[in-house]
């Protein structure tokens, strides 16, 4: 690790001031840390997060969640309303890597680090979340810009995220089984204007796939959706899977995702 100073900020404006003045934010440590431990990551100074009481906790507001960046995995796993009104996101953050992870990882930390296997992406993106940061709020389709790449700016800070509560959802994944992150992931959402599917784990990033959209909007069945074929060009193929097994696991979890939906 190479050495670094930490601030401590207690209010949003302190972290704020500090994150546009070059400190990098610290969230749960579980990918930042690692990577500095490594030195991958050479921060000169840290803004802890953790003392920051305007970045966490989850509200309902209308038909939406609030959910503040600093708010824990386990903290939407176990809430209560999430889970009545939401179970697919309770869901999703329920199995994120281990117990340890849900403790300390974070909606933010998350969601800003954008890795192009995680689960919190794909539900950003189909349930059309609204991310909430120090200077704007930038819809989920403007977000994701790719690989480990956000439309963040340099200081600006991820505050809270706003999910609409879709009809009905389900969130399928394929564990890569080291890691636990998603060798695919796919988060399916009902609407009253359409259906949205996200797909994680398969490509570069985050992305919707508009052919299953189509099909389940008209006739949200596993049928539609098994009618479908999934294009591989652009999908990844490494030593854990072949673009052709991606395309098909896109296709399996979103037929589950659809029945697990209607259930
Ligand atoms: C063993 C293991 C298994 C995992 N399995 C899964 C999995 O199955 N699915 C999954 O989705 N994830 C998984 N993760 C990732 C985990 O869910 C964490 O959310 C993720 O590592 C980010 O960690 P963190 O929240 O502690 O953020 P940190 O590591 O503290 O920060 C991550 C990055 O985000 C930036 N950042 C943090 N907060 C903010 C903010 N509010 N605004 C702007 N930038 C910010 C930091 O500067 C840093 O660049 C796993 C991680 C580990 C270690």
């Amino acid at each position: 690790m190479y050495p670094f100073t930490l601030e401590r900020p207690s209010t949003l404006a302190d972290a704020a001031k500090q994150a546009l003045a070059g400190a990098t934010p610290l969230a749960g440590g579980q990918t930042l840390l690692a990577a500095m431990k490594l030195r991958l990551s050479n921060p000169g100074q840290l803004a802890d997060l953790s003392g920051i009481k305007e970045l966490t906790g989850i509200r309902r507001e209308g038909n939406a969640f609030v959910i503040g960046a600093m708010t824990r995995h386990l903290d939407v796993a176990n809430h209560a309303e999430i889970k009545a009104a939401l179970p697919a996101l309770a869901d999703l953050a329920n199995n994120i890597g281990d117990r340890q992870v849900r403790a300390m990882g974070t909606l933010g930390g998350s969601v800003a680090n954008n890795d192009p296997s995680a689960c919190y992406p794909a539900a950003v993106l189909a349930l059309g979340a609204t991310i909430h940061t120090t200077k704007r709020k930038i819809a989920a389709e403007y977000f994701f810009l790719g690989m480990f790449s956000t439309a963040l700016d340099a200081g600006e800070l991820i505050t809270a995220i706003s999910f609409p509560i879709p009809k009905r959802a389900a969130y399928m994944k394929f564990k890569q089984p080291a890691s636990r992150f998603a060798l695919v992931g796919v988060f399916v959402a009902q609407f009253d204007t359409g259906a949205r599917v996200a797909v994680t784990g398969a490509a570069s990033g985050v992305f919707r796939h508009k052919g299953l959209e189509d099909a389940i909007s008209k006739n949200f069945t596993p049928q539609a959706a098994a009618s479908v074929k999934i294009d591989a060009t652009d999908l990844n193929s490494d030593i854990h899977g072949s673009a052709a097994y991606r395309a098909n696991l896109i296709s399996v979890l979103t037929q589950r995702g659809v029945a697990k939906a209607m259930a």
